[in-house]
């Protein structure tokens, strides 16, 4: 499994390309800047289908682009049950989109369950429900690899994601990144900023610790 990071330029926001034989992308971006991620998305598919696009969780920078994505390349669009409500309803309040002044077209996701699989053609990505920076945030982990996406949960260097959001809870981000911390990670995906690869479970003890640090 090959991950590209893709950088949404009008929010510093990151996607991911998975290249796998069943290639997804996981998040949107805010869709300022739709439609250059779209020709890199054409180029790294290469005549392949894209099997979906993930939404690790329901605000806006994450979501905003995915309408456009999933119109482009004929792609179904996937998020947790925690979340995938106010997409269909194009809630704009909890999303963010009223604070990034944009609006949220009603987006007609599937339902991730929590504890499953998503087929990638290359092992599996498993769905994580890490609470906390959202209601219904998930982390992606793919076990082959020791990757983890972690949306806006964790990101590297010890940022942890803010839980003073609508729906957000810092109790429950301190017991999500305890149940990452179990897990084998080489590679760390953040939603925000570089990623990292070698030493992926260093960053999420680190934002542990931080986050244990506040708890006190
Ligand atoms: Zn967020």
């Amino acid at each position: 499994m090959n991950v590209h990071q893709i950088v949404d330029l009008s929010f510093d926001v990151n996607l991911y390309f998975v290249d796998t034989p069943k290639p997804v992308l996981v998040d949107a971006g805010v869709g300022g800047d739709g439609r250059r991620i779209a020709t890199q998305v054409r180029e790294m598919l290469s005549g392949r289908k894209l099997q979906g696009i993930i939404l690790t969780h329901r605000h806006f920078d994450h979501v905003g682009g995915a309408a456009e994505l999933m119109a482009k390349f004929s792609a179904d669009v996937y998020a947790s049950s925690g979340e995938a409500p106010a997409l269909i309803r194009g809630d704009e309040v909890t999303t963010g989109a009223v604070s990034f002044g944009g609006r949220l077209v009603p987006i007609p996701v599937k339902i991730l369950d929590y504890d499953s699989t998503f087929d990638i053609g290359d092992g599996g990505l498993l769905v994580i429900h890490t609470p906390g920076h959202t209601e219904g945030s998930i982390c992606l982990y793919h076990a082959k690899s020791k990757s983890l996406f972690t949306g806006d949960l964790v990101f590297t260097d010890g940022n942890v994601g803010r839980w003073d959001l609508s729906t957000g809870d810092f109790g429950q981000i301190v017991r999500s990144l305890e149940k990452l911390v179990g897990l084998e990670v080489q590679n760390l995906y953040p939603g925000h900023g570089p990623y990292a690869e070698r030493d992926g479970l260093d960053h999420v003890r680190l934002g542990l610790q931080v986050v244990r640090s506040l708890q006190r």
